[in-house]
């Protein structure tokens, strides 16, 4: 039947009829919804993105299912929360399925959740919608207004091009950042709105150098320690523009994460990290090649322990995900498992 038909159809349902069908068809959602983040965590658990080509259950959803991100968040924290609090998983499961708790008021408590207050916290926030919830959050926890006015805004420019910028900076040290998801979530967090996030960007957008490539308006509260850092810094270097710390701070964090601890010598690491195009180089068995670009290491084809050696041509870009997912195939989980319990990874 034609959408357009399917609809004057519905002008024949009495009231009773329509308002019934509606709820059906709501309470058939949650259910399925339910249902999905049970079937979530099992596939999280044995992390069944990795054989799909995603480096994460995350970027599965987002990228593989199509799914918005918000919604992918959403979903992987009820995951979470259900796991990490196993006592709570049958109430929020239930409260899912009658719609006393949604994904969103579920994220909303998730970083405040603990063992001590879990199930208090769940009774709180049921049956409250978004508004009630940040009541109930600012009266029940200290520096609640604090911790979300410190969340920041993140924008790259129109016309900058990230994946250019990329692609020009291989051969050097240059790891990209995910820059694309980070803008996603911050964007999704961010305590500003509309004509705020606005005028807060303008203020504080002109780079002290204008230089070609890439550029991002930040706008970001510092609270405790962050702040105190920059004051100091700002007392440190009285005639740095702000920016300018921001950037020396990250070239920091940047040199320290860009090539990763490796046994490897740098002119090679640097040598593969051009040659995979600085992205996770493994592909799955229908063909797709993992996208993630952040946190990659170096691994080696054949093992050191089976006799394999640092030329370039045993060695690949992987992302923690599948570098971890390799090292089980060739020694087995439980042997990975206790390697990384004792640290020793
Ligand atoms: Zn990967």
């Amino acid at each position: 039947m034609q959408v357009a038909e399917k609809i004057q159809s519905l002008e024949h349902l009495s009231q009773v009829e329509l308002v019934g069908a509606l709820d059906k068809y709501l309470g058939a959602e949650r259910r399925l919804l339910a249902c999905f983040i049970l079937y979530l965590i099992e596939f999280d658990r044995r992390k069944i993105f990795r054989e799909l080509g995603f480096s994460s259950s995350y970027h599965w959803m987002t990228n593989g299912l199509g799914m918005a991100e918000s919604g992918a968040v959403r979903r992987m924290n009820a995951a979470r929360i259900m796991v990490r609090y196993p006592q709570m998983a049958q109430m929020i499961f239930s409260k899912i399925m009658n719609g006393q708790l949604s994904l969103m008021v579920i994220s909303m408590i998730f970083s405040h959740v603990n063992n001590d207050n879990c199930v208090e916290l769940m009774e709180q926030v049921s049956g409250k919608n978004r508004l009630e919830v940040e009541k109930f959050l600012a009266n029940r926890i200290e520096g609640y207004h604090a911790m979300q006015s410190a969340r920041a805004w993140m924008r790259v420019l129109p016309g900058a091009s990230v994946q250019n910028e990329m692609a020009s900076s291989r051969g050097s040290e240059a790891i990209p950042l995910p820059i694309n998801e980070a803008d996603a979530k911050l964007e999704a967090n961010a305590g500003l709105v509309g004509a705020d996030r606005q005028r807060v960007a303008d203020r504080v957008a002109t780079p002290a150098v204008q230089t070609p490539g890439p550029a991002i308006r930040l706008a970001v509260t510092l609270v405790g320690e962050g702040a105190k850092d920059l004051l100091r810094l700002r007392e440190l270097y009285p005639y740095r523009d702000p920016s300018q710390i921001i950037h020396d701070a990250l070239g920091l964090m940047r040199k320290a994460r860009d090539l990763p601890a490796s046994r490897v010598p740098k002119a090679i690491q640097r040598q593969v990290f051009v040659r995979d195009a600085s992205q996770c180089t493994f592909v799955s068995d229908d063909g797709r090649r993992c996208s993630e670009r952040g946190r990659l290491q170096i691994d080696h084809i054949l093992p050191l322990a089976k006799g394999g050696d640092d030329r370039p041509e045993n060695l690949r870009l992987l992302c923690a995900a599948h570098n971890q997912m390799m090292a089980e195939r060739h020694f087995g989980k439980d042997f990975m498992r206790d390697k990384i319990a004792s640290g020793k990874h």
